[in-house]
């Protein structure tokens, strides 16, 4: 199971260059830490598809390039070491336009995903949704059907489709179909699902019931909101599925815990801002790469009892704030200097 997340911006050659192409560099690190398999970059134009393969070929995260209508772009890209390009076959033109993509995505062995979006299916589909003759579930597996059947037609099969809709009902619905049509695999997604709390909400709903009957390869939390965020919540998405299905356990057998957070929603006894610290450092622990449990909590109410399953707690306790390992006090500090001791600490882990 691969979680992915598309770069929110354009970037140009100049955002690659000196300090600013290290941060990039930095921040798609970071995101690989975190659990990100896949980053998908918009790709309007020939200039941007530059700008995605000087990108490849500076970071170790595979790149997906998204591309609408211009198998031209597709091929420019195919000539760098790009992860996979998103295209659909049925409307990038003629059947020599069609061969020529497909050709070079063979040669080099680059995949090519099918993207089939609920607000941009075929006009004809769209119509008959209006009469009453399909649902939108039954629209979207239609419309994928269409682009597989081409990929037939030229004897190609590195390919997987994604149907999104920002509806999650449509989206069980039509995920479901196509999973009993095709051997195809399938990524996963509730598009457009709104801000943070919505775009979770809507999108484990989703995830969580299709990758419990066993449908999904790939996922992405669309959220408006960074794409950290989106992995974290993926990671959590795909953890909760492995908790709770047979199937989802065994698909990703080797996918690594890393760290638990139990944090308190912190009350009127709190002695430690819990939301401040815990936002301060949620990307760092998500970077990690250990399996541990870290507890931040805001009081000696609940928070020496959660740290007892701790590798790592910090908890508030009048004007002071302790910092534990399973269960034990480590040290009494200050709340100025909790970051600090919290660092030395989570590094000798
Ligand atoms: S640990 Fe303390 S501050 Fe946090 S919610 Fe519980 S009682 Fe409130």
């Amino acid at each position: 199971m691969v979680i992915q997340t598309m770069w929110k911006d354009r970037l140009s050659f100049d955002d690659l260059a000196g300090l600013a192409g290290e941060k990039i560099r930095e921040r798609i690190g970071r995101l690989q830490a975190m659990g990100c398999g896949l980053l998908r970059f918009a790709v309007p134009d020939l200039g941007a598809a530059e700008v995605l393969g000087r990108l490849a070929a500076m970071v170790s995260m595979p790149l997906v390039a998204d591309i609408h209508f211009d198998y031209k772009i597709a091929l420019r890209c195919l000539d760098y070491p790009i992860a996979k390009i998103r295209i659909n076959p049925g409307n990038i033109g003629s059947r020599t336009q069609v061969e020529k993509v497909l050709s070079a995505s063979t040669a080099k062995g680059i995949p090519i995903r099918i993207g089939v979006n609920a607000g941009s299916l075929p006009r004809d589909l769209a119509a008959r949704i209006d009469a009453g003759e399909l649902t939108r579930a039954e629209a979207l597996v239609e419309a994928a059907e269409r682009e597989l059947a081409i990929f037939r037609e030229f004897d190609f099969h590195d390919c997987l489709v994604s149907m999104k809709a920002s509806s999650v009902a449509d989206t069980i619905r039509a995920n479901r179909l196509l999973a009993e049509r095709t051997d195809a695999p399938l990524h996963l997604g509730v598009t457009e699902a709104g801000p943070l709390i919505a775009g979770v909400v809507r999108n484990t709903a989703a995830l969580l019931t299709l990758l419990g009957e066993g449908v999904g390869d790939t996922i992405r939390v669309s959220l408006s909101d960074t794409m950290e965020n989106e992995v974290i919540a993926g990671r959590e998405i795909l953890h909760t599925a492995a908790e709770t299905s047979e199937w989802a356990r065994k698909r990703q057998g080797a996918l690594k815990r890393g760290v638990t957070i139990v944090s308190c929603p912190r009350c009127g006894r709190n002695g430690f801002d819990t939301h401040g610290f815990t936002s301060r450092w949620l990307d760092t622990l998500y970077a990690m790469d250990k399996d541990i449990t870290i507890a931040i909590m805001g009081c000696v109410v609940n928070g020496p009892g959660e740290s007892r399953h701790a590798d790592l707690g910090i908890t508030g306790a009048g004007n002071k704030v302790l910092l534990f390992r399973h269960g034990e006090v480590i040290r009494t500090i200050n709340a100025a200097v909790a970051d600090e001791a919290f660092r030395e600490e989570l590094e000798k882990l």
